[in-house]
């Protein structure tokens, strides 16, 4: 798949036509009140570009889980009107999905105009991508954009099967991550470094496999890196560790030799008694983590090797923190190498979930190149995995 090769907005004329819009809405809510509005304001750019072209925009997006039937609970109708006030325009809340109030409103839809469908997964068809539903979706309009990244790793009717039945292009922000995301893994400005941390191995070996064909260096750090230390022998106490993947990590990094990648894991760590944010701590070697203690940050040294690394790097992509970054103890780490990685004049690519709230919360954000706001589907995408969202969409002529 040659993913930096799709349509977009930009490539079609949209004037006078009613267009389908795959937005991510899943905002968090407590209550009926939303109390994240990140995600709609996100979808902004691509919505203000139908309008201003004419467009007879119909938003459609999933919130929730609320198992395949209709749920007042999981009613997108507070997104209307959220979008409403950031727009300064009227958004027509549907009743419906693909059903009379969605059709009418559909219908009647005048250029510049913006309705919003409900939930889309109040049909169970949506999830199993089914055709009927698929082609019912579309009937509602003449022009398909998806610019929900965060599902793009799901094969469902609204982000791949109305394609079939539509010209289909993408929004912004999946062009954004497909420039970005997609550029770094084709055709990257070297050196390319990853940076891989957080919890689980199990989570990245397939990220780890494909980027070892790609990257000049590897860095892994956070809770991952006690199974790689572990498989050179290292004693790692009580640390968070995967001992199913211990022989992978071996040879991860007998792979990374071979193929003459950079593979970095710490050589100090700062160690904890127990798994609590104010737990007695010290910084030891890695060849001298004492039974009994836990590894929860990357030590002094580590920090000098791996931001060292990340200077003179023409791209960094980043997925995961080194270490227990919610707890103010055990944060330096990444602190450093989130600092590291903005002062670096790299491209810099940071993946959704846990990196990009670390480097939100750490006030890193706007120094990046780019944060992705998709978990799921950005790993999948460093994967190497076709993501069905973006395959479906049509390629440039
Ligand atoms: P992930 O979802 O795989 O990106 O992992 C993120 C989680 O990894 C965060 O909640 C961190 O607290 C956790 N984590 C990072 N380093 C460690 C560590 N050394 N020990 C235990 N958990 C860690």
């Amino acid at each position: 798949m040659d993913v930096l090769n799709k349509k977009s907005v930009e490539d079609i004329d949209v004037a006078g036509k009613r267009v389908l819009v795959r937005c991510d809405f899943n905002v968090k809510m407590e209550n009926g009140v939303i109390t994240s509005d990140k995600r709609i304001v996100a979808s902004l750019p691509t919505i203000e570009y139908l309008i201003n072209h004419n467009a007879r925009v119909i938003l459609c997006s999933h919130l929730g889980r609320p198992k395949g039937e209709f749920n007042p609970e999981f009613s997108l109708a507070p997104v209307a009107v959220r979008l409403s006030e950031l727009l300064g325009r009227e958004v027509k809340m549907a009743k419906d999905v693909v059903g009379e109030s969605a059709k009418e409103l559909a219908a009647n839809l005048k250029d510049g105009e913006v309705m919003l469908l409900e939930n889309v997964r109040f049909h169970k068809e949506e999830t199993k991508n089914d055709p009927e539903f698929s082609k019912a979706l579309a009937s509602l309009a003449e022009i398909y954009v998806n610019d929900a990244f965060g599902s793009a790793h799901r094969a469902h009717s609204s982000t791949t099967g109305v394609a079939d039945y539509l010209p289909a292009v993408c929004g912004f922000l999946i062009q954004k991550e497909i420039a970005f995301i997609g550029g770094a893994l084709a055709n990257p400005k070297r050196p390319l470094v990853a940076i891989l941390g957080g919890a689980k191995v199990s989570d990245k070996i397939g990220v780890i496999t494909n980027l070892l064909d790609k990257v000049d260096t590897l860095i892994v750090g956070g809770g991952m890196a006690y199974t790689f230390m572990k498989s050179l022998g290292y004693s790692i106490g009580t640390s968070i560790c995967e001992d199913d993947r211990v022989e992978d990590a071996k040879k991860m990094m007998e792979d990374a030799k071979a193929k003459g990648v950079k593979f970095l894991i710490p050589v100090d760590n700062k160690v904890g008694k127990e798994y609590k944010p104010d737990t007695e701590a010290m910084v030891v070697d890695s060849d001298n983590l004492p039974d009994g203690w836990m590894g929860l940050d990357i030590g002094p040294k580590t920090q000098a090797l791996f931001c060292d690394a990340v200077k003179d790097a023409g791209t960094v992509i980043w997925n995961g923190p080194m270490g227990v970054s919610e707890w103010d103890n055990f944060a330096s780490g990444t602190i450093a190498v989130a600092k590291a990685v903005a002062e670096s004049g790299a491209i810099s690519i940071i993946g959704g979930g846990d990196s990009a709230a670390a480097v939100q919360k750490l006030g890193f954000a706007d120094k990046m190149s780019h944060i992705s706001t998709g978990g799921g589907a950005s790993l999948e995408f460093l994967e190497g995995k076709d993501l069905p969202g973006i395959v479906a969409l049509n390629d440039k002529d």
